[in-house]
């Protein structure tokens, strides 16, 4: 059987027509627009182009993006300034800080700085804690994206041996953190993980977050196995191999088109849901 496309970009465009009836919902029921404010410090083009996305994507729905660009040598203060601004301004329901930002800056400050009511990026150690216990929290865009995905498309997860490759604090670990909420017995691997390939051959749901050009290979994954590959890299190319894919895995993420639509629409999603709170 050939093996199934999770389709991460079809899904996305599906569930943004449902957010526009949404957002058109809450326009005409309580006059406000929910509004994405996205912070980009410095000119990274990468960067650039993540947050332009954003900002495209919010317009597709009806919302509005408050579009925030600061110079590449502002300081930590200068930084937390802005967003207690955004903090404090009621028009304002969902803070997204585009990450890397410059070295100098204490990004994990900065992040700490976003009101939980309106992280709706996922990226504060308190949304996180609540995450993980269960309580009501805004998840991490990528990983939360990566769950309605494989709940879409009905992927057994009770039970299952997930191998999260990667732990960083916007993928890695709220990706390890979701799948155990959702009952799979999970191995969270890094750079200093022994035999990763043995490790990743245990794998029924496999999760590749390395940030490393096809870094994990088709020859290690177990045949069968539920391949998501959140890498992206210039070219088209993810973390996982490429080649043999289709025949090995039943069912994988493209690269592009998988994960990483349904990150910008679980971003959106989220500033929806907090538009629709009364704040
Ligand atoms: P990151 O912060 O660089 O983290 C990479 C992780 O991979 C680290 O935990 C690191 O381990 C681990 N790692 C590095 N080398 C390894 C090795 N040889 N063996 C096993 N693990 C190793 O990257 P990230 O921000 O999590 O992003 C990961 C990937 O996802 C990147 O390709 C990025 O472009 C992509 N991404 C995509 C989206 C999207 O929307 N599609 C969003 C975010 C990120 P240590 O902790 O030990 O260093």
């Amino acid at each position: 059987m050939p093996a199934l496309i999770l389709d991460g970009k079809s899904l996305a465009k599906q569930t943004e027509n449902q957010l526009k009836q949404r957002v058109e919902r809450l326009r005409e029921s309580t006059g406000k627009t929910p509004v994405l404010a996205t912070i980009l410090v410095g000119n990274d083009p990468a960067s650039e182009t993540y947050v332009k996305m954003k900002g495209n994507a919010c317009q597709r729905v009806g919302m509005e993006s408050l579009r925030i660009v600061l110079p590449k040598n502002i300081n930590t203060e200068e930084l937390l300034d802005k967003i207690r601004e955004l903090n404090d301004n009621p028009n304002v329901h969902g803070i997204l800080l585009q990450h890397p930002v410059p070295r100098h800056i204490d990004e994990r400050k900065a992040f700490e700085a976003i009101d939980l009511r309106k992280d709706v990026d996922g990226v504060t150690c308190l949304g996180f804690g609540r995450m993980s216990m269960g309580q009501e929290a805004y998840g991490s865009a990528t990983p939360a994206g990566i769950i309605s995905l494989l709940k879409h498309y009905e992927i057994p997860l009770a039970g299952k041996h997930a191998v999260v490759v990667g732990r960083s604090a916007i993928l890695g670990k709220p990706m390890a953190m979701m799948l155990l909420a959702e009952d799979c017995t999970v191995t969270i691997c890094h750079s200093k993980t022994n035999n990763l390939p043995d490790l990743i051959r245990q794998a029924d749901i496999l999760i590749g977050a390395v940030g490393k050009p096809e870094f994990i290979k088709t020859s290690w994954i177990k045949k069968g196995a539920v391949v998501v590959d959140a890498g992206y890299h210039p070219g088209g190319v993810g973390d996982i191999e490429k080649e043999g894919l289709d025949s090995i895995a039943s069912a994988f993420t493209p690269v592009p088109g998988g994960v990483g639509p349904m990150t910008i629409n679980t971003l959106i999603r989220q500033t929806v849901e907090s538009g629709e709170k009364v704040l």
